[in-house]
């Protein structure tokens, strides 16, 4: 069985004077070669916009880089012909792809209409704060540029719950909502069915058939392997079983699939995981959270705890874990990025434990220097790539497989082996962490790697250990740090 990697190849200042889809298509080799079994790619359609947006803010799920709309025939990431090209590639060289299928929302419509609706309190949804009204809202999508190609399906104030307009939420009267919002299973904002824009309303029959259809559409056109499901909090969670299982039987084909649900509590996402019937992996926030504090309190941090809580702890199959995202990176709304100096440590710990699927994050490898507004003023970021986590990537498809053995005894260092498997040569390896002072730790690989010469092969440390007869050594670690031992002989591309 081989370890599974995701890679998420783009964050939300991906310049729109690049091509990403171009950008991925050169990369493909090098991402074959760390291993990645699945890129996610950011969203493909036509956003409200054009190129100024990085695509969720959905205007056109059928236009994806084809016609005029929104100011440009391409998205911030390129063409459709070079959308295809690059997922083409990507497969040539073995690896998959996932898409971002992002359906809560609506944002730029052509014509405005008057819809019936009541205003909401902003923190309580579920309190009407005026009486039926009609407001005048831009829900009429119709796509004059596309012309009815691939779908002549109109979208109208029939096909959302609520909308925004000066600021203001509304719940909108149709036959489907009858004011109400659809229940999601927790109570923040006392409903967080509504996002932003024109929220979807899955009640309405006609909207599903819709959503089916493009999804096969989509999926028939692009050959894409699996779905990266966007605001999960905000979509009924009844919606995505019956839209997976459709495509599920429509192509006879088991997609990989991976949702984002934010939210910090663990119980929350096991509540989602199984009310979905296990269908859809979750990104373990908490985890991320534990990676934030941990880098923001140094040696203060109990490194014993940094899994305490999470998702791959408390339900390893659900998780797909990660270090930062396009929503946690500076200057996003979500900002809460892992210090540079952790970042090695947090990539370690997703990478080359036995539990849950990894997703690294573009500048992880690829760097992001953007400038954006912040409270007025400019702020410049530059995040800087971290060559080391490519090896890690390496040893994680190559080397780190078997019994693991965990050695955390420390409040500021802690360890784990890997024992190996026959069928991965040279395989095995020991990992040590430090957040404080440089350090080490006895820890055993097994006597399947007695008297063996390991290295660490990220090159924070210069010395060789050698292992006894029950494959034992001391293994060292500078401090702040991380080092991954390996066998000297163990050769990778
Ligand atoms: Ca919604």
């Amino acid at each position: 069985m081989e370890n599974i990697t995701l890679f998420q190849f783009f964050h939300w200042y991906y310049s729109a004077e690049g091509n990403l889809w171009q950008h991925a298509r050169d990369e493909a080799n090098q991402l074959a070669e760390w291993g990645i079994t699945y890129v996610w790619l950011p969203p493909a359609y036509k956003s409200f916009g054009g190129t100024e947006e990085p695509g969720y803010a959905v205007y056109d799920l059928y236009d994806l880089g084809e016609f005029k709309q929104h100011g440009s025939i391409r998205t911030r990431y390129g063409t459709k012909e070079e959308y295809l090209e690059c997922i083409q590639m990507l497969h040539s060289k073995g690896v998959k792809v996932l898409a971002d299928i992002v359906l809560n929302h609506r944002l730029g419509g052509d014509k405005i209409e008057r819809v019936p609706a009541r205003k909401v309190n902003n923190d309580n949804r579920s309190e009407y704060v005026s009486d039926p009204v009609k407001i005048e809202a831009y829900t009429k999508f119709t796509f004059p540029a596309r012309r009815g190609k691939y779908s002549n399906f109109t979208w109208d104030w029939h096909t959302f719950t609520g909308v925004c307009s000066n600021n203001d939420i509304y719940v909108i009267l149709n036959e489907y909502s009858k004011g109400k919002w659809e229940e999601m299973l927790e109570t923040e904002n006392g409903n967080y069915d509504y996002l932003m824009g024109n929220d979807v309303e899955f009640r309405n029959p006609y909207v599903r058939k819709e959503l089916k259809k493009w999804g096969s559409w989509y999926t028939k056109l692009t050959g894409i392997d699996g779905y990266r499901l966007d605001a999960l909090k905000h979509i009924s969670p009844d919606f995505f079983p019956e839209w997976l299982d459709f495509m599920k039987h429509h192509f006879r084909k088991d997609f990989f699939c991976v949702g984002e649900y934010w939210q910090n509590n663990v119980y929350t996402l096991l509540n989602y995981f199984e009310t979905t019937g296990e269908r859809v992996r979750l990104f373990d926030v908490p985890l991320h959270y534990n990676f934030y504090d941990a880098s923001q309190r140094s040696d203060d941090y109990d490194l014993r705890q940094i899994f305490d809580n999470s998702l791959v702890s408390e339900k390893p199959e659900a998780a797909i874990t990660f270090v930062d995202n396009h929503d946690t990176q500076p200057l996003q709304a979500l900002q809460s990025t892992v210090e540079y100096w952790f970042k090695p440590l947090a990539n370690a710990m997703i990478l080359l434990r036995d539990k849950g699927i990894p997703c690294v994050f573009y500048p992880t490898m690829y760097e992001a220097k953007y400038f954006d507004i912040q409270d007025g003023e400019e702020v410049y970021v530059e995040l800087n790539s971290i060559p080391a986590v490519g090896v890690m990537m390496k040893i994680r498809k190559y080397l780190a497989y078997g019994l693991q053995r965990d050695y955390f005894n420390h409040a500021n260092i802690v360890g784990w082996t890997r024992e190996g498997l026959d069928e991965k040569p040279f395989s095995g390896c020991a990992v040590l962490l430090s957040n404080g002072e440089e350090g080490q730790e006895e820890m055993s690989l097994g006597s399947r790697n007695a008297y063996k010469t390991y290295m660490d092969v990220c090159g924070y440390r210069t010395e060789k250990v050698t292992l006894d007869e029950n494959g034992t050594s001391v293994f060292f670690v500078n401090g702040r740090s991380v080092s991954v031992w390996i066998d000297e002989n163990a050769e990778m591309p």
